[in-house]
C-alpha cells in the first residue's frame, strides 16, 4: 500500500515525500480511507504508531478540496484538535504544517501557561485548523476569541491521558459546543469504560480502528532491568551515560523535584543535561526540548506529563530512573524510542519499593523484562527479589514434586501421610498440618517456606536464628 493508492492529492504526496515517509503505517492505511469517506472514527492507538498523520492527512485533504475555491475573506476554524499537553499540541501543529505546506491550509496552536496575546492575534487573523489544550480553549471561547460554530472536523487525541489529567469536565463542555453534522475522531491508547462512554457522547456510529496498542512498542523496543538501591541509582545512571556517550537519552523521573535533582547530580559528573516538567516555564521547556532535538544536549530528564509529545527522530535510549506507578506510562515512555518502525533501547531501574510497579508493568506487557545483574550497584536484595519474580515457576515445580511424591505412598498403602498430603488446600496450611513437620512432603514444605517468606516484607533481612 502506498500513499498514492490511498488517493491523496499531489500537494500532500509531495509533502510526505519530503518528510521521508515511503509508505503508510498500519493505522494510516486503515484510517485514511475511512476518514476520506467522511465517517467518524474511534481509534485505539498510542503515540509512535503514526496516528497524528493518520488524522492530519485526511483532514488536510478534505479541507484542501473544500476550500480550494473559497471566496477571499477571513478564515474560519474548520477543524479542531484537542490534546492534553502543550508539547503534544505543538507537535501536532508542526505535523499539520509539514504535511500541509503545499495546500494553503494554515493552523495555529493554543495552550495555557503562556500569555494569550500572541495566540489571540493569530486567531483574529483567521485560521483553518486549531490545535488546543482544553483549558486555554475554553478560556478563549469564554472571552469571545474563538467560535466553534463552523467546525467540520473535531479530533480528540489521547483521550485516556486527558481523563488522567482531570479534563473530563472540560471535554464534556467542549463537546457540547460542537455543531451537529461534524465529522468526529476519537483516539485513545486504552479503552476503559469511561473512555468508551465519553466516545459515545462525541461520535455517531464510528468505524473502529485498533492498532495493537501496548504490545507493539513493548515488542519492538529492547528492554532491560537493573535492580538497584535508591541511593545508587544516580551512580548507575552516570555509568550508563558514560558508556553510551553521544547517544540521545531521555531519562524519566516520577517527580519534578526528582528530575531537578538528577540534572544537578549529572552536572557534577560533567554530563550536560536539562530537565523538563510542569514547574518549568514554557520558554525553558521549549528551549530544553529544542536543544535536545538539535543534539546540543544529549540527556533530557523529564516527568511523564512533560514528555508527552516529545518526538525526537533519533532517540537512542529511554532510561526509567523511577518506574512509573501507572503501568501504561511505561509503554508510553519506552515508545519514545523505537518510533515508527525503528528499534530502540529502554533501561529501567527498580528498587525494592518499586517491585509492585514492576509486577503491574510485566502483567500489562505480558513479558518479563530481562534483568542485568552484572553491574557495580547490584541491590543485595536482588536474589530475593528475583526469587519472588520467578515464584510462579517455583510453585509449579513444587506442585509437580508434590504430585510425584504422592504416587509411591499411595501404591505402598502408607496411610499415615495421607491426610496432610491429600488435603485440597494443603498449600494453605493449618496449624495442625504445619506441626506435622517431617511428615509433610518436600512439596508442601516449599509451600510453607514461601508463605513465611511472603509474610515478611521482602526488603527486610532474615533474622539469624
Ligand atoms: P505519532 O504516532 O503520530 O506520534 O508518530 C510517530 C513518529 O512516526 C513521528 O516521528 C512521525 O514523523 C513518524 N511517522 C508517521 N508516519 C510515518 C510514516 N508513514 N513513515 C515513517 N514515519 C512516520
Amino acid at each position: 500500500m502506498t500513499f498514492k493508492e490511498l488517493g491523496l492529492v499531489p500537494p500532500i504526496l509531495k509533502a510526505l515525500e519530503a518528510e521521508g515517509y515511503s509508505k503508510p503505517t498500519p493505522i494510516q492505511a486503515q484510517s485514511i480511507p475511512i476518514l476520506l469517506k467522511g465517517k467518524d472514527l474511534l481509534g485505539c492507538a498510542q503515540t509512535g504508531t503514526g496516528k497524528t498523520a493518520a488524522f492530519a492527512i485526511p483532514i488536510l485533504q478534505l479541507l484542501y478540496k473544500a476550500t480550494r475555491n473559497r471566496p477571499k475573506g477571513k478564515r474560519r476554524i474548520k477543524a479542531l484538535v484537542l490534546t492534553p499537553t502543550r508539547e503534544l499540541a505543538i507537535q501536532i501543529g508542526e505535523s499539520f504544517t509539514a504535511y500541509g505546506k503545499h495546500t494553503g491550509i494554515n493552523n495555529t496552536v493554543i495552550f495555557g501557561g503562556v500569555k494569550q496575546g500572541p495566540q489571540t492575534r493569530i486567531l483574529q487573523k483567521g485560521v483553518d485548523i486549531l490545535v488546543a489544550t482544553p483549558g486555554r480553549l475554553l478560556d478563549l471561547i469564554g472571552q469571545g476569541f474563538i467560535d466553534l460554530r463552523d467546525i467540520d472536523y473535531c479530533v480528540l487525541d489521547e483521550a485516556d491521558r486527558m481523563l488522567d489529567m482531570g479534563f473530563i469536565h472540560d471535554m464534556r463542555r467542549i463537546i457540547a459546543l460542537l455543531p451537529e453534522g461534524r465529522q468526529s475522531l476519537f483516539f485513545s491508547a486504552t479503552m476503559a469504560p469511561t473512555i468508551v462512554a465519553l466516545s459515545k457522547k462525541m461520535l455517531g456510529n464510528p468505524a473502529r480502528v485498533t492498532v495493537r496498542p501496548e504490545q507493539t512498542t513493548a515488542e519492538r523496543v529492547s528492554q532491560s532491568l537493573y535492580y538497584v538501591t535508591k541511593k545508587q541509582k544516580t551512580n548507575l545512571l552516570i555509568d550508563l551515560l558514560y558508556d553510551n556517550k553521544g547517544a540521545s537519552t531521555l531519562v524519566f523521573s516520577r517527580t519534578k523535584h526528582g528530575a531537578n535533582k538528577i540534572v544537578k547530580q549529572l552536572t557534577k559528573a560533567d554530563i550536560q543535561s536539562a530537565a523538563i516538567h510542569g514547574n518549568k516555564s514554557q520558554g525553558a521547556r521549549q528551549r530544553a526540548l529544542g536543544e535536545f532535538k538539535d543534539g546540543k544536549i544529549k540527556v533530557l530528564v523529564a516527568t511523564d506529563i512533560a514528555a508527552r509529545g516529545i518526538d525526537v527522530d533519533e532517540l537512542a535510549c529511554v532510561i526509567n530512573y523511577d518506574l512509573p506507578n501507572v503501568p501504561e506510562s511505561y509503554v508510553h515512555r519506552i515508545g519514545r524510542t523505537g518510533r515508527a518502525n525503528a528499534s530502540g533501547v529502554a533501561i529501567s531501574f527498580c528498587n525494592a519499593e518499586e517491585r509492585a510497579y514492576l509486577k503491574d508493568i510485566e502483567k500489562l506487557i505480558k513479558q518479563k523484562i530481562p534483568v542485568i545483574s552484572d553491574h557495580d550497584y547490584t541491590d543485595d536484595l536482588m536474589e530475593e527479589l528475583e526469587q519472588e519474580r520467578l515464584e510462579p515457576a517455583a510453585k509449579m515445580r513444587a506442585k509437580r514434586q508434590q504430585e510425584r511424591s504422592r504416587q509411591p505412598r499411595r501404591r505402598s498403602g502408607n496411610r499415615r501421610n495421607k491426610p496432610a498430603v491429600n488435603k485440597p488446600n494443603s498449600g494453605k496450611k493449618t496449624e495442625q498440618s504445619k506441626s506435622s513437620g517431617p511428615q509433610t512432603t518436600g512439596g508442601s514444605d516449599t509451600g510453607t517456606a514461601s508463605k513465611r517468606r511472603r509474610k515478611r516484607p521482602f526488603w527486610k533481612k532474615k533474622k539469624k536464628s
